[in-house]
């Protein structure tokens, strides 16, 4: 049984007189220790699925297992409780509380799960993202790779299924921004399912799979190889447009580039 298994998705959002596709009948399976990342244009629907597998909304038709269980059917008190104990959910904006400490920011998942310790998980995840040593700052205090380091702490430390992360790194400078992957990338290792949304082909190609988006559907489902990599890291394929591993339907692409590993795809 998958981790993740929807099926024909489809969210529609009413705007007045019009109706927005926002997705599509979407179709997605993400195994336990999945890396995957979600890529397409800007209004391809990212962000409604991502919201979706969070538990954040419900589809407007169309299945979602998480975990075996069916979530599409559920209420809103079930959703919050599925979410509250099995997805971790990092935005673009960091969404932290200003006004206390990383450390509160980070125990209030567990104060919802009713958890008795609070102090002891909560310094745990931040240790595990680096910034133990920060527990007692307020947001205004850090920088935005240490805030983005606090909402993955939050995300992580009821050791959710599944840490969902919609353009984490889209609002730090890209040094600031491998950082955060790196933290992604360790977090596959010791066996965190992951998905990432982003739009920019160098970030994505750091999972092990690539999900491409366009008006709403899946028109990509692949999994990364060393080609891919070394295409990403190439300015042809920037200039290009940036499609994924299908480049070979750009007929007049350059040759693949040699692979600027000091360039903004470089994996340290
Ligand atoms: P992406 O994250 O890929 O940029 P979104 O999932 O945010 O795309 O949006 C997909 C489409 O759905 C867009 O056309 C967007 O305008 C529309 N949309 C998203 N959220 C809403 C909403 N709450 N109400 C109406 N339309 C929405
Ligand atoms: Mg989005």
């Amino acid at each position: 049984m998958a981790l993740i298994e929807i099926r024909n998705l489809v969210k529609h959002y009413r705007m007045g007189d019009s109706l927005v596709r926002a997705l599509d009948g979407v179709n997605v399976t993400v195994e336990r220790g999945d890396f995957v990342s979600i890529t397409g244009p800007s209004g391809s629907g990212k962000s409604t699925l991502m919201h979706l597998l969070g538990c954040l909304d419900r589809p407007t038709r169309g299945t979602y297992h998480l975990d075996g269980q069916l979530i599409s059917s559920m209420g809103d008190a079930q959703l919050a409780a599925i979410r509250n104990r099995s997805i971790g959910f990092v935005f673009q904006t960091f969404n932290l509380i200003n006004r206390t400490s990383a450390m509160d920011n980070v125990t209030v998942p567990l104060f919802y799960a009713r958890k008795t310790r609070l102090h002891r998980p909560a310094l745990e995840a931040l240790e595990r993202v680096g910034l133990a040593q920060r527990a007692g700052h307020k947001p205004s205090e850090l920088s935005g790779g240490e805030r983005q380091r606090v909402a993955i702490a939050r995300a992580l430390v009821n050791e959710p299924a599944i840490l969902l992360a919609d353009e984490p790194t889209g609002n730090l400078d890209s040094r600031t921004g491998r950082q955060i992957l790196r933290i992604f990338h360790q977090l596959h290792t010791e066996g965190v399912t992951v998905v990432l949304v982003t739009h920019e082909m160098d970030v994505a190609v750091q999972a092990q799979r690539i999900i491409r988006m366009r008006d709403g559907k899946i028109v990509e489902d692949l999994p990364v190889d060393d080609t891919m990599r070394a295409r990403a890291a190439s300015a042809e394929w920037h200039e290009a447009g940036g499609e994924t591993a299908a480049t070979a339907d750009l007929p007049s692409q350059a040759p693949a580039a040699p692979t600027d590993a000091g360039g903004p795809g470089g994996r340290e």
